[in-house]
């Protein structure tokens, strides 16, 4: 089935782009004004860095940057040359490419490119390729990465874990200080936690709208509007922008206006995105009248547990939370909720191949949760950011299939 595509843009996207271009300039001015840089993974101790006064950079937002404009393909077999496997993350290795190639998207807004890190600081609740990566440039350069070593599948996030990445973020703050020369304001980590809580706050509202039939925003949308959620927490900048979204949203929520004109079926989508091909699929999913309401990606940027009254406690148990680190009994739980929370018509499960572990279809989950929640799945076989992995007119047909299955079930 094919119709008139109609893609409603936020009136606050304009903003973004002004909030997201403040960013990096900021970043990449910030070595020249005498401010040091740290490198921080997606789901690391960003407010840590902040309350210290670093420039904070995530090279998985600069991955995401060279995947959603397609030059990360031409660039991974540069990293492939210096022994990172073709297998392995490809933010790693198109971000590798990128610097060794000299290319990046932060260029085309006319500044010089990432900043070099004086410290890299890495978490591995998501995956040990951070690590590998950020060992890559502290070789490259001669600076510390330091870190914090999560345990994997977890099930219960009990005292003994919360304990124990707690004491692994404390010890970190003695090296971050000695990089950044200056102590720790107490008062400071505080206060950036509250600014964390408040924009992860806010960005849940942004999701939560989805539950509204039809949803205000897609899952395509919500990939684009989570960067200040991912670049500037902790920052008044991204509380700013999300009000505006937010209330936007809530707009549209009351005037009944969907993101998909004529939303027939809703759509979870687990699994990363594949970056270079947003567009495309996101006017798939419009013409067909389906709204992809709901991912596990978008939503692991909630950080229910930070409590500015309890900084370093509260940071470990978010950071530990996260979807990617836990055992398979909660992750099914938590998609059952996601289901139900948004109604769910049917579930795409995206099987990407350089992140094992952000890809769930592996292990028989979709056949046991399609037992359990009776609701049909689909898997698309494809990568985050290597397009070579990727097979388009597969996925269309796939696609099309599935919304047909949907709308017969
Ligand atoms: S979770 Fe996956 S995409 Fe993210 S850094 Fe690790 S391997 Fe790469």
């Amino acid at each position: 089935m094919s119709t008139a595509v109609e893609r409603k843009d936020f009136e606050a996207t304009k903003k973004m782009r002004g909030v997201m271009g403040k960013y990096f300039t900021e970043l990449c001015q910030g070595p020249e004004q005498g401010r040091k840089t740290a490198w921080c993974t997606s789901v690391g101790p960003a407010e840590l860095l902040r309350a210290l006064g670093y420039n904070v950079y995530f090279p998985e937002n600069h991955g995401a940057m060279l995947g959603a404009t397609r030059m990360a393909t031409d660039l991974i077999p540069l990293a492939n040359a210096r022994g990172f496997s073709p297998d392995i993350c490809s933010y790693l290795t198109s971000d590798i490419g990128s610097y060794l190639k000299g290319e990046s998207p932060i260029q085309k807004m006319k500044l010089p490119g990432p900043p070099q890190a004086d410290i890299l600081v890495f978490n591995t609740n998501q995956c040990r390729d951070v690590k590998d990566w950020f060992q890559f440039y502290a070789r490259e350069w001669n600076v510390p990465c330091v870190g914090v070593h999560t345990p994997r599948a977890i099930g219960d996030v009990d005292d003994a874990i919360v304990d124990s990445v707690a004491r692994q973020i404390q010890e970190l703050v003695e090296p971050l200080e000695d990089v950044a020369g200056t102590k720790l304001d107490y008062d400071r980590l505080q206060e950036v936690v509250a600014l964390s809580k408040k924009c992860t706050d806010l960005w849940k509202a942004v999701l939560d709208a989805a539950a509204a039939v039809p949803s205000p925003i897609t899952f395509f949308d919500s990939t684009i509007q989570m960067g200040p959620a991912v670049v500037l927490r902790g920052d008044q900048s991204a509380i700013d922008y999300y009000e505006v979204l937010v209330a936007e949203l809530q707009q549209r929520v009351a005037n009944g206006e969907g993101a998909v004109a004529g939303e027939r079926l809703r759509i979870y989508w687990e699994g990363m995105p594949v970056w270079g091909k947003l567009k495309d699929l996101s006017t798939q999913f419009l013409e067909l009248q389906s709204c992809v309401v709901a991912s596990t990606y978008c939503n692991s940027w909630i950080f229910d547990d930070l409590d500015p009254d309890d900084p370093f406690r509260s940071m470990a148990r978010a950071y530990t939370g996260i979807f990617i680190c836990r055992s398979e009994d909660y992750k099914e739980r938590y998609i059952e909720q996601m289901v139900d929370r948004y109604k769910v018509d049917g579930i795409i499960y995206h099987d990407c191949k350089t992140c094992p572990n952000n890809s769930n279809s592996r292990y028989q989950m979709p056949q046991r949760l399609q037992e359990r929640l009776d609701k049909p799945y689909l898997i698309i076989n494809g990568d985050l950011n290597d397009l070579r992995l990727y097979s388009e007119e597969q996925s269309r047909t796939n696609i099309e299939a599935f919304v047909e299955q949907l709308s017969g079930a």
